[in-house]
């Protein structure tokens, strides 16, 4: 604990602080400011619930403020989150997973957002892993080609496999040369049955 000091002798020694060894009227046995008497834990609680009555009666340029910093810092913040993921992931999952818990909602539906944005990357990623498991994709396909297939598929178009990934005779490649536009309508009419050189007689 510090050493007993008047206000009156640490503003002779120009001190922000000084020490009486009494309790504030709150009980608190601490530091005093020496400009103005007040106890250093009362006066930080009074900091403390201005800056609270602030953010309450501020919300929108608290958040805005909140918004700029992390513009400016945001590649810094990045970094620093992904070393420290790196450094301690298990932590970084069990809080991932608690805040989940805590905001399903809001994670759904920015989980939703960013698919209806980025919906061809999910149709090709999609496409991708079916195509894994039906053995379907070789190591050689050219994997820059099959993703803009599916990033510049007109509006209204779905992808398809021109020979199906899975038929009754053959199964068809997930590979670029393999694939079409064709509208949702003429994708239900084809099926898995028919495709250009399909053999007529086998067909169903
Ligand atoms: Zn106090």
């Amino acid at each position: 604990m510090s050493a007993v000091i008047s206000r009156k002798e640490a503003k002779s020694l120009r001190m922000r602080w000084y020490f009486t060894g009494l309790p504030c009227k709150y009980g608190h046995v601490r530091l005093r400011l020496t400009n103005n008497g007040a106890c250093i834990e009362c006066s930080q609680r009074l900091k403390r619930i201005s800056a609270e009555k602030y953010r309450i009666n501020n919300q929108q340029k608290v958040k805005q403020a909140f918004s700029n910093w992390y513009k400016k810092n945001r590649e810094n913040i990045l970094e620093i989150k992904a070393t420290k993921r790196k450094l301690n992931p298990e932590i970084a999952r069990s809080k991932d997973r608690n805040y989940y818990a805590q905001n399903s909602a809001k994670c759904k539906a920015r989980q939703a957002r960013y698919k209806k944005l980025n919906r061809a990357k999910f149709t090709a990623a999609e496409s991708k892993r079916r195509a894994a498991k039906l053995n379907a994709c070789p190591k050689w396909a050219d994997t820059t080609k099959l993703n803009r297939v599916y990033t510049e598929c007109p509006k209204g178009y779905t992808v398809d496999h021109i020979v199906p990934l899975q038929s009754k005779i053959v199964c068809g490649l997930h590979v670029h040369w393999n694939l079409q536009y064709l509208l949702p309508s003429d994708n239900f009419r084809k099926g898995n049955r028919m495709w250009e050189h399909h053999p007529a007689k086998i067909s169903k």
